[in-house]
């Protein structure tokens, strides 16, 4: 099941111009700074507001399955009894439980993103399919939106993290104006240690994009105590120019921890505490590596 958690419009930092990106449920990796944790999972889940609880217990109550028990005030949810039936949503007194991840059938969809078509027109921007990993979504749902897209000439950009086989980049190839492709660590072990998988794969997978001409963005969440370093940016470098890659953009993110107060709602525990961002003068220097390695649109921010 191909599950959508949000279409959030007028987006200015997921591609060119305004752009209505959605997000798809379910990722292969394990980012530690992952921003958004509502869309690890491939599943539904049910995620409540602890914030804005009173604890007054309804959502125990009602569940038919015995699935919310009220400790120390607070709902604890057993998620393996959780039939994700929508009732303690419907009951809660403060409307702070919610079921993430709703289907899209591609029509619907389709004429969502249409009702934004002026913005797009106005300021040469479009539909960006971000995540979790929207390459991961089965093949034919994501061709047909981009096909769909295609045929009411809207910009497409896909926001990847590359984990995915390649066969299915070069299925939605033709009807993809840019791809936002992540390229977070180069050190394969510090790559499994933060994001949980081996980068092989996604490299391989950049290779093969950049070589059947596909517009890419390298987008670099930068992380200073895992990849915000002159020896990542220069390995980086490196491997760009060793297979001869010419990106349109390189896009260096700074790390924040804004995702960070969604975790307690979906009962998981967010571990990017210790990570920081590098300083200004740092990511600075870290733009200027590019610059000066012929990667001249190198910025900071997407
Ligand atoms: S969604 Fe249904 S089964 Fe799950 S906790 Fe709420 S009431 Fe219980
Ligand atoms: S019904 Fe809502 S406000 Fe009341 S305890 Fe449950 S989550 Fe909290």
């Amino acid at each position: 099941m191909d599950l959508i958690t949000n279409i959030q419009k007028y987006s200015i930092h997921d591609g060119d111009g305004i752009r209505t990106t959605v997000f798809f449920k379910g990722c292969p990796l394990k980012c530690v700074w992952c921003h958004n944790p509502e869309t690890q999972c491939f599943e539904q889940e049910i995620q409540y507001d602890a914030e804005k609880c009173t604890g007054c217990g309804v959502c125990a109550k009602v569940c038919p399955n015995g699935a919310v028990t009220m400790e120390d005030g607070r709902p604890k949810l057993d998620k393996k009894l959780c039939k994700l039936c929508g009732k303690c949503e419907n009951f809660c007194t403060q409307g702070i439980r919610e079921i993430v991840g709703q289907e899209y059938p591609v029509k619907t969809l389709v004429k969502e993103l249409m009702k934004d078509l002026m913005f797009y027109e106005q300021s040469g921007g479009g539909v960006t399919l971000s995540g979790g990993e929207v390459m991961a979504m089965s093949t034919d749902y994501v061709l047909a939106i981009a096909k769909a897209l295609k045929k009411e000439e809207v910009s497409l950009t896909i926001d990847t993290c590359g984990y995915v086989p390649y066969e299915k980049f070069e299925a939605i190839l033709p009807y993809v104006d840019t791809f936002l492709y992540d390229v977070k660590v180069m050190d394969p072990e510090l790559h499994k240690q933060y994001i949980g998988v081996d980068n092989k794969l996604i490299l391989d997978n950049l290779v093969k994009l950049s070589d059947a001409g596909a517009r890419i963005y390298i987008r670099i969440p930068t992380v200073k105590e895992v990849n915000g370093n002159e020896e990542n940016m220069k390995e980086t470098i490196r491997f760009l120019k060793e297979h001869d890659i010419h990106p349109a953009q390189v896009n260096l993110l700074p790390y924040h921890n804004t995702g960070s107060s969604k975790y307690p709602k979906l009962d998981m525990e967010y571990k990017g505490n210790d990570l920081n961002a590098p300083t200004k003068e740092e990511m600075e220097g870290f733009v200027k590596l590019f610059q000066e390695a012929g990667f001249s649109n190198t910025k900071i921010g997407g």
